[in-house]
């Protein structure tokens, strides 16, 4: 108890903290030793008065201790690809079975459930079947066998980080350069990859706001992984309207299988998977970003990658059904009411309101159709609501009518 009020004190003054009384004070709370209202001036001392980078890191590698460190040594070198969060972001659907293709490994935990932005693993779970959370050693074997597995974040990785970050959720202490930061490389560090590729969103439906908030996220998190002995590659996207078309677990699950089928050519969408999916192939290979370009164009055109994400589906006990799928009829069409240019979305908002209305179920959701810049009039269908009923989808219509400034 001493200690945690001590290193608080520290942080306040400025003073230098080191790994070991990180270590102590991060195992106090993640024993129960303290409580929330005992913890919390420690967290507030780093949202108000900051941390140098090495304490930074050190933080960090406390969380990550915290839980299970995978070792994934016995598969040579492994990719990672993370997102800091996005509204319509089916990307890691499309890249790992992409770099699975061309060998590039990957094992790829991801979240449950996030909010305004959807979890990859509730979109998994859309194939009808499919395990997404397995063993560890599954998960290796998986990899083995077809180059990369998709599975839910066990809660044994860096369980620290999911009590802070409750912490930090009901006391208003999210909005964080250090704290995100080290909340996302502590899992990243634990989860055993050896090259880490995130993508870091900016716009109003990310965490950062401005460019130059997510570069100094960035920065952080490069700075993290290197000491940790890590490959980090950031990738900076824009995040002010939804990346797909499509917002829902089975809508956005639908929407990847499209960006493999080679639909949807041109879209935001197809671009940042195949950027993506470049990166990584690059890293990996250590070759030029236009060869590994070449590559992944070839796996994503002649349907390679589209049969490995059926392997990787079926090989988690995932029926194929959802590959011939259509959209069935919306419960509303939604058509603009006004002429002119579509030039905001409230993405956030929108993210909220159409992930809301999976909470009846996850075939439900939002098909969105104007991009920024699109020319509308009142033929201009804006969005088709899936939902429970009609009294729903007519509330929900003007509520998402309310996220677009059209003018
Ligand atoms: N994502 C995380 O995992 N942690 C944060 O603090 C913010 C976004
Ligand atoms: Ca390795």
């Amino acid at each position: 108890m001493e200690i945690l009020e001590k290193v608080t004190k520290k942080i306040q003054n400025k003073q230098d903290v080191n790994q070991q009384e990180f270590d102590e004070v991060i195992d106090l709370y993640c024993k129960n030793k303290v409580s929330d209202e005992e913890f919390l001036p420690f967290v507030q001392a780093i949202y108000y008065f900051g941390i140098n980078d090495k304490e930074l890191y050190f933080l960090t590698n406390s969380m990550q201790k915290s839980g299970k460190q995978l070792d994934l040594s016995e598969l040579g070198q492994v990719v990672d690809k993370h997102s800091t969060g996005g509204v319509s972001d089916t990307t890691t659907i499309v890249v790992a079975p992409i770099c699975a293709s061309l060998g590039t490994k990957m094992l790829k935990l991801s979240g449950k459930a996030l909010g305004f932005t959807g979890g990859t693993a509730d979109k998994l779970e859309m194939f009808d079947g499919y395990q997404t959370e397995i063993e560890i050693e599954k998960a290796i074997e998986l990899v083995k066998q077809n180059g990369a597995c998709m599975l839910t974040t066990s809660k044994d990785i860096a369980p620290a980080d999911k009590k802070i970050y409750a912490l930090r959720d009901k006391t208003g202490l999210v909005d964080n350069i250090p704290l995100i930061a080290s909340s996302i490389m502590s899992k990243k560090l634990a989860g055993g990859a050896d090259i880490i590729v995130i993508d870091v969103k900016y716009g109003n439906g990310a965490f950062m706001q401005t460019k130059k908030d997510a570069k100094r996220l960035a920065k952080k998190m490069k700075a993290i992984g290197k000491n940790g002995g890590k490959v980090i590659k950031n990738v900076m996207t824009k995040a002010d309207q939804p990346l797909g078309y499509n917002i829902g677990p089975r809508l956005e699950a639908i929407e990847a299988i499209e960006i493999l089928k080679g639909k949807k050519y041109n879209s935001l969408l197809y671009k940042a998977c195949l950027h993506l999916a470049t990166i990584c192939v690059k890293l990996d290979k250590r070759i030029s970003y236009h060869k590994a370009k070449k590559q992944v164009k070839q796996v994503l055109q002649n349907g390679t990658a589209l049969n490995k994400l059926k392997e990787m589906v079926t090989s988690q006990g995932g029926k194929l059904d959802l590959f011939d799928a259509d959209y069935g009829e919306p419960t509303l069409v939604v058509k603009s009411q006004k002429v002119g240019k579509v030039k905001k979305y409230n993405t956030k908002e929108l993210g909220n309101i159409a992930n809301g209305l999976c909470k009846d179920s996850a075939n439900y959701g939002v098909v969105t159709f104007a991009k920024l810049g699109c020319k509308v009039d009142t033929n201009t269908t804006l969005f088709n609501i899936y939902a429970k009923d009609s009294t729903i989808a007519e509330i929900t219509a003007q509520k998402l009518l309310e996220c677009v400034e059209i003018r």
